[in-house]
């Protein structure tokens, strides 16, 4: 199995690569005795999941005509290529699963593959840490801010002694810096922390409140950014975290939450729905000013307007008990107030002393407060188990995600990987399946923040039980990464097969929380039943798809995504 060797960049992927780039064909009709046989490849790859492969084996059996034996045909290759050698064109893959397997070995063609792959979306993405420090320094540059020297940060104008202006440092704009940002860049984002005297945790962390600053009032180009590159890479959903109103909701439980009240008279509800009111005027503004810098009102739209957008509610998990408490029933209000918000999520580090005390008692009140918002606890996910042994004590290992599941009503976990400690692993893994609570799986960050990577990072034990997955970014801009390089990472450290990857591709449609039924029965098999279960993404919708479509957003979106798939796999014939 390749191997990272580090992280951060593409150019670390290379352990796995095979030393030999160069391919000897002996003519065209050689050239269609190796397609034949890359095919068969491929077909043994997706024959160990029969029926997973609807669209590619149909496709693939279609095309292969059988009358030689494959040994035959192998004999005669080596003959050839034992009497001609000649350097020959590269052979061009005919399906996607053979251009796949193909490229598996070769990062450089693995990363075109999987650039252009259509994927589901990136249901673990917090806003603030999704932005590239080079867009923060511009923008702070812009808007008169410092850097502050001391603390290595972005700072409010004017600038004091031991700052200076970002608007000197990008005299003609964010593209023009006089000088070297490298040292800035370093220090808002993770890039080269294995320099630093910091570890990958502390850094990781560290460049939140460094580049806080520069968010204020820049959350549309925020949107418009991320949304941007989503779209450059066939991605169809965004699900982004952030915290809007969560401070004033802390001020507010500070100031007058009562926890020893009775449930539904702890908090004043009145001034948490002032809150939420904001919230929604904010979203409206950022959605705005996101389709402005896209333009996408214009013949000139940027690939990002074709990207659908939902929130998750992000409840600080480090401040106290009143705090998180009045930030909750904000969360859960601003699901009831807006259909753009679909669910909520608990952030900050899970190691952090107050997150490790408080723990169970905030799984209470997700679930308290919960039955005050029945419909709206649909949307929960939690980061839980985002933690190792060493970074806390052991008796802090092995329970958080079960209490996510069980107490807090969790449909999803972010992380998951401390899930070894847990003492009943295997009725776990079985609920987990069984119930369908989906791991929100972030490869990158995990080995940054935990070091947790391969073979310690339970991926496989998931798959294994069938617990289902996707792959997400956690932190794309702080960990200089994109959701391509993620899927590059699972595939080449997982050895994945493609209808493992596409599978992975759907799970994120198939477990966000748009409203309506899901498409699927089985991402990984294709099965689907119901009016669209004899459907082609191909062929004209029955009038009983196009209903079920009509009546699920959600279904509807998946629909698009296996219609990207039939075009993507079709790229190949
Ligand atoms: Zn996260």
């Amino acid at each position: 199995m390749a191997q990272y060797s580090a992280v951060g960049s593409d150019h670390h992927i290379a352990q796995g690569a095979s030393s030999q780039r160069h391919e000897y064909l002996l003519g065209r009709w050689i050239g269609a005795l190796f397609a034949i046989l890359f095919r068969e490849n491929a077909m043994q790859i997706d024959e160990q999941h029969k029926e997973g492969i609807s669209v590619t084996q149909s496709k693939t059996t279609k095309s292969t005509t059988h009358w030689l034996p494959r040994s035959v045909l192998a004999s005669a290759l080596l003959v050839f290529g034992a009497c001609l050698v000649v350097p020959l064109a590269t052979v061009e893959a005919q399906t996607a699963p053979a251009a796949y397997a193909a490229a598996k070995n070769d990062p450089v063609k693995l990363r075109n593959f999987l650039f252009r792959m259509p994927k589901g979306g990136d249901l673990h993405n917090h806003l603030t840490g999704s932005i590239y420090a080079e867009s923060y320094l511009g923008w702070a540059a812009e808007d008169g801010k410092c850097w502050d020297i001391p603390g290595q940060s972005i700072s409010p104008g004017p600038c004091a002694s031991e700052q200076v202006a970002l608007a000197e440092v990008f005299p003609g704009g964010r593209e023009t810096p006089r000088l070297s940002v490298d040292p800035m860049v370093d220090a808002l984002s993770t890039r080269n922390f294995r320099l630093r005297e910091e570890s990958g945790h502390n850094q990781f962390f560290a460049t939140f409140a460094r580049f806080a600053e520069a968010s204020f009032g820049r959350r549309g180009e925020m949107l418009a950014e991320v949304t941007h590159r989503a779209g450059r890479q066939n991605i169809v959903y965004l699900e982004l975290m952030q915290s809007l109103g969560m401070l004033e909701a802390a001020e507010l439980g500070k100031a007058t939450a009562d926890l020893d009240a009775q449930l539904g008279q702890r908090v004043d509800y009145a001034e948490v729905d002032k809150i939420a009111a904001a919230v929604v005027a904010q979203v409206d503004a950022m959605e705005a000013k996101a389709r402005a810098v896209n333009r996408c009102d214009s013949d000139a739209a940027s690939v990002g307007c074709q990207v659908k957008v939902r929130y998750l509610a992000q409840v600080l998990r480090t401040w106290d008990p009143q705090e998180v408490y009045v930030q909750t029933v904000l969360a859960y209000k601003l699901i009831e107030a807006d259909p753009r918000i679909v669910g909520l999520n608990f952030v900050a580090p899970e190691d952090h002393p107050v997150a490790l005390r408080d723990y169970r008692m905030h799984m209470q009140f997700i679930a308290e407060i919960g039955t005050l918002f029945p419909e709206q606890t649909k949307g929960i996910t939690l980061h839980s188990g985002e933690l190792a042994l060493g970074l806390v004590p052991p008796e802090n290992l092995g329970w958080h995600i079960s209490e996510a599941i069980e107490v807090a009503g969790a449909r999803r976990v972010g992380h998951a990987v401390d899930i070894a400690h847990t003492p009943d692993l295997y009725p776990l893994l079985k609920k987990m399946a069984a119930q369908q609570i989906m791991v929100e799986i972030n490869l990158t960050s995990n080995d940054v923040i935990l070091g947790i990577k391969y073979p310690y990072h339970p991926f496989e034990l998931y798959m294994e039980y069938g617990v289902p997955m996707a792959l997400s970014t956690d932190d794309e801009g702080v960990s200089r990464i994109d959701l391509t390089h993620e899927y590059q990472r699972a595939a080449q450290t997982f050895d994945l097969s493609y209808a493992r990857l596409r599978s992975l591709s759907r799970n994120a449609l198939q477990y966000n929380f748009l409203p309506g039924d899901a498409l699927f029965d089985d991402t990984y098999k294709g099965k689907i039943s119901g009016p669209c279960a004899n459907q082609s993404a191909a062929e004209e919708l029955s009038s009983g798809c196009a209903a079920f479509l009509d009546a699920s957003e959600k279904a509807a979106l998946q629909w698009d995504l296996e219609k990207r798939f039939a075009a993507f796999e079709a790229s190949f014939d």
